[in-house]
């Protein structure tokens, strides 16, 4: 576990002089009345017990996910119950949850036993997979409402910012609007109650990244020691048996600020950007045609999301390679790289037409420029194994003239067509092999030959014969 230092531990000076920044700033603010209420500290300043209800996703019929032999509402089970026992050790905390068995529950009865046992918040456990099993992330769905909005970014943030540490990727803290209110049924349902909600969706488990996280007991519950964990410091509470204390400022400048966020306004960055990114462009930088790579030069930009993941495409477009990180993407704090390089594997013995597809945030899309141009991507032939791919191949290679590997070897093969290219291998694998076929060919001419004179002789011998034998009959 990780421990949590107090900032004051730290530096002593400098925060005796920022709380007294603080404390002078407060009294400037209280006394023209506009104190601006810390969203975090309204759970932190609570003088009880706060309540925390734990809801396992799904349940009875009501399976969830079932991809990868996995099913969701026995996982969400596992990381709910381990989240319910870390932050049961909490003190000042009681936490609830939906259920604890296979039980099928309406989003409105979840919502309804939380309101009943006097929620301060509700979590919803759940893990995700995609239609096309491309995507890969953990992600955290937020109300729209205010306040509940910035309570659930300042949650989430704490969350994913962990869940980064472990080296997922974070597809951020989000909204997603519905025709009345919220799409999602429980924060909607839990907004109407006045409960404010978020759900996590920990990891998909229908993608090879993500895969690794959820395909065991052990992963599913340090998923749920990690919601504990930041369900924890987002509500400021410490724990006398873990030794944590989280009643300090977090260490992390980004929830420092996260954490001071007026929860009057909606989070800028949770609402829907339904624009495509307004970027996408390509270059060629180098070709390896004998390495099989090229190497390009992709430059992107959304003015009003970051970019989250690119493919990529060999054949103009057709067909796209497997969803990709887009290098330094930080939907946490907005931030991505808007130029970077990177080298593409080319199939051998294609002609490649290179376009970038790129993504923000939101899954909306923008598509490159086609790079074309390029010639055919050929292997030198000392490093081809197969020799039957090898001799096709070099047909092709008599073709192109450009190919950079074309040594004295391949030209000479190129002239020679196809028997003079395998003829060509075969001398260099095996010595005077060549040598060998031409005195055998010749052998076979001569003994052809003797053959042929032989029946020719045999011939000539019969016909006297049947004339001796017929001469004689006459006499
Ligand atoms: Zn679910």
């Amino acid at each position: 576990m990780r421990s949590f230092r107090r900032k004051q531990n730290r530096f002593p000076h400098e925060t005796g002089f920022s709380n007294f920044i603080v404390l002078l700033l407060a009294a400037v603010l209280a006394a023209s009345q506009v104190l601006p209420v810390e969203a975090a500290s309204i759970f932190r300043q609570l003088q009880r017990d706060i309540v925390v209800v734990i809801d396992p996703g799904h349940g009875g019929d009501n399976e969830g996910t079932k991809e990868n032999g996995f099913c969701e509402k026995e996982m969400t089970l596992v990381t709910a119950r381990a989240l319910y026992d870390r932050l049961s050790q909490y003190d000042g905390v009681i936490v609830y949850m939906t259920r604890t068995g296979d039980t099928a529950l309406s989003l409105k009865e979840r919502a309804e036993y939380a309101k009943s046992v006097g929620a301060d918040f509700l979590f919803s456990i759940h893990y995700n997979a995609s239609e096309n099993h491309e995507l890969f992330g953990s992600e955290v769905w937020v109300p729209l409402e205010v306040p509940y909005n910035a309570y659930g970014y300042q949650f989430g943030s704490t969350l994913l910012t962990r869940l980064q540490d472990m080296g997922l990727f974070i597809r951020g803290v989000k909204t997603r609007k519905g025709d009345n209110g919220d799409y999602y049924g429980i924060l909607r349902e839990s907004a109407a109650l006045e409960i404010p909600a978020v759900i996590i969706e920990h990891c998909h488990v229908d993608e090879v990244r993500d895969y690794p996280y959820c395909d065991s007991q052990e992963g599913l519950e340090t998923f749920g020691y990690e919601d504990a964990e930041a369900i924890a410091m987002f509500l400021g509470l410490s724990s006398e048996s873990l030794g944590v204390d989280y009643s300090g400022e977090p260490e992390d400048p980004f929830l420092q600020k996260v954490y001071t966020l007026d929860p009057d306004k909606v989070v800028q960055s949770t609402l829907l950007d339904d624009t495509s990114p307004e970027i996408c462009s390509i270059e060629r930088l180098s070709e390896d045609y004998a390495g099989l790579q090229a190497t390009i030069q992709v430059a992107a930009a959304d003015y009003d999301s970051p970019l989250m993941y690119y493919t990529y495409s060999l054949d103009g477009g057709l067909t796209y390679s497997p969803r990709q990180p887009w290098p330094g993407s930080n939907t946490l704090t907005g931030e991505y790289q808007d130029v970077f390089q990177t080298t593409l594997k080319i199939p051998e013995g294609t002609i490649p037409q290179i376009c970038i597809r790129v993504y923000n945030q939101f899954e909306a899309y923008t598509e490159s420029n086609v790079l074309e141009g390029y010639s055919v991507f050929l292997k030198p032939r000392e490093e081809a194994q197969n020799p039957l791919q090898e001799s096709s191949l070099e047909t092709l290679g008599a073709a192109v003239s450009k190919t950079e590997d074309s040594s004295a070897d391949s030209l000479e093969a190129s002239a020679g067509g196809w028997l003079g290219s395998r003829e060509k291998t075969q001398q260099e694998n095996t010595g005077a092999h060549t040598i060998r076929i031409q005195d055998f060919i010749l052998v076979s001419l001569l003994a052809a030959l003797a053959i042929l004179l032989l029946m020719m002789i045999l011939q000539i011998a019969q016909t006297q014969k049947r004339y001796r034998r017929r001469h004689n009959r006459k006499r």
